[in-house]
């Protein structure tokens, strides 16, 4: 038998105007800090987005904490259970924007954003041949996992998607458009920017991949190798059924593989995807130049 998991990841969002982000970023850090959870917490004027882990008992009084403040009553978490904490440190930062994405106009998503299916219609729209179906996400996070069909954004950044679309989906529209992220907050301003541009029929999965992996119909159905998550695990798994596969590609050896890691080289530190045996082979190295710099620095040492 396994051990129940002692700890929880959360990850959420909510786009409501915080009249001062910069006093509210200090007042929370501190609060994150007494109550000892770990993480990667973003305050703007628009609202907040969070991902932090802790105990059962940190996370769920987090969670209680934060539904008693009126800005955040409705606030959806997701959450994830874990043998340990998933980061190292506590984060609290101010920005201008919660995704940068820095377009002319301002995008307020209570405003403007497309409308928003459940795992389940998205599922089923998914299953349209007329369908276009965008990943709202950067490439590299693609790489290791998508849904099946989708097209892959080549974006390393998500300040270059309105180029990307304007450049390549223009002629198309009049199409039904679906768009999908890990949680969902990249699409509130993905798709509204899209019906801005002029685009009819703009539909978002609310609540994003680890949504859609947690719906315990859809199961992950049609979601194709895992998902790249912001915190120490780097993925998690999405499809439930028989049907989940490897999409990854070793950067070294080409064989199917979805973990990544970050080349040894401190310089360098490219994430890419690394099977064991190559991790071994290239001693954690991402090129034959990065090797070449670590053994140097070895022998120095
Ligand atoms: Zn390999
Ligand atoms: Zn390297």
């Amino acid at each position: 038998m396994t051990e129940p998991a002692k700890y929880q990841i959360l990850l959420y969002y909510k786009f409501v105007h915080i009249p001062d982000p910069e006093a509210f970023k200090n007042e929370h850090l501190q609060y994150c800090k007494d109550l000892n959870l770990k993480g990667r917490i973003l305050v703007a004027s628009e609202g907040i987005n969070g991902t932090v882990s802790g105990t059962i008992e940190q996370t769920e009084q987090y969670m209680q904490d934060m539904h008693a403040n009126p800005l955040f009553a409705d606030m959806v978490f997701k959450i994830d259970p874990s043998e340990e904490h998933a980061f190292k440190k506590m984060f609290v930062r101010h920005r201008e924007e919660l995704v940068t994405f820095r377009v002319e106009d301002e995008l307020d998503p209570n405003v403007i954003s497309g409308a928003r299916l459940s795992p389940q219609q998205f599922y089923e729209q998914l299953q349209r041949d007329d369908v276009i179906v965008i990943d709202g996400r950067n490439d590299y996070e693609y790489d290791i996992g998508h849904f099946r069909n989708a097209i892959r954004p080549k974006v390393q950044s998500f300040r270059e998607f309105p180029e990307w679309i304007r450049e390549n989906l223009s002629e198309h529209k009049d199409k039904t458009i679906l768009t999908y992220c890990t949680g969902g907050i990249r699409c509130e301003k993905l798709t509204g920017f899209m019906m801005k541009e002029g685009f009819k029929d703009v539909a978002q999965l609310d609540g994003g991949i680890v949504t859609y992996g947690k719906d315990p119909e859809v199961q992950g159905r049609l979601f194709d190798g895992k998902c790249y998550v912001f915190d120490e695990r780097i993925s998690v798994p999405i499809n439930q059924t028989e049907e989940d596969i490897i999409v990854g590609k070793c950067h070294h050896c080409g064989k199917p593989e979805d973990r990544y890691i970050n080349c040894d080289n401190d310089a360098c530190h490219l994430q890419h995807v690394c099977c064991e045996d190559c991790e071994e082979l290239h001693h954690g190295c991402c090129s034959d130049a990065c090797e070449e710099v670590v053994a140097a620095s070895h022998n120095a040492s």
